[in-house]
């Protein structure tokens, strides 16, 4: 887009675009159970710089779903090019380190968010209450300016991803830490409080 059609100057229809896949998503979460039987869920839509918006999502489900559906590599290209594509374009961090001491994440000289993500054969289910996932060493791959590999990218789940060609950020938590994340998110309420172990995903949409 150019000059007044790009996104920042239509908020308009931002709005209206987000609001429709917004409930398309809640719907393949509630009604079709993409990833099982949700027994409650909370959203919180926010606006940042330009007006974009973005919605974080909490579900809750029940003991007999399998989190099995996360994914934290490249897709292979000769596999799935399409796929490959919405991750390199959507799901990449950064750069940020020592490439990008200036970025956004960057906090006392390190990633905020962790990146980049250490190298493990096997995905560790609970690691402070949260899986570390399976991430292959790979050979790196040119996405625009950078070389990035398997280090770089955010946790997604391949079927959203390509339904939504969209940032769709999937996190797995087995405790209450998301509940307190999202209600910080909502800035007010402590949820400390809460002891309930429970099975929880965490989504972060972006379009
Ligand atoms: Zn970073």
């Amino acid at each position: 887009m150019q000059g007044r059609e790009r996104s920042e100057y239509r908020p308009d229809i931002v709005v209206r675009v987000f609001k429709m896949k917004l409930s398309q998503l809640l719907d393949d979460f509630i009604k079709r159970k993409v990833f099982g039987c949700v027994t409650s869920y909370i959203y919180v839509i926010e606006f940042q710089k330009r007006g974009l918006p973005h919605c974080h999502i909490l579900l809750t489900l029940d003991s007999s779903s399998k989190i099995k559906f996360v994914s934290a590599e490249l897709p292979n290209i000769n596999v799935n090019r399409r796929l490959f594509e919405i991750v390199t374009k959507c799901m990449v961090h950064g750069p940020c380190g020592i490439i990008n001491p200036n970025a956004p994440c960057m906090k006392d000289g390190e990633c905020s968010k962790q990146f980049p993500k250490a190298f493990r054969q096997e995905t560790e289910e609970n690691v402070n209450d949260y899986p570390v996932y399976k991430i292959w060493c790979i050979e790196p791959v040119r996405v625009g300016k950078h070389y990035i590999d398997n280090h770089w990218i955010i946790p997604y789940n391949p079927w959203l991803s390509k339904k939504y060609n969209a940032h769709i950020n999937v996190e797995v938590c087995a405790s209450v830490k998301s509940v307190k994340y999202l209600y910080y998110v909502c800035k007010g309420h402590d949820a400390a409080s809460i002891t309930l172990k429970m099975m929880t995903v965490l989504i972060m949409m972006r379009f």
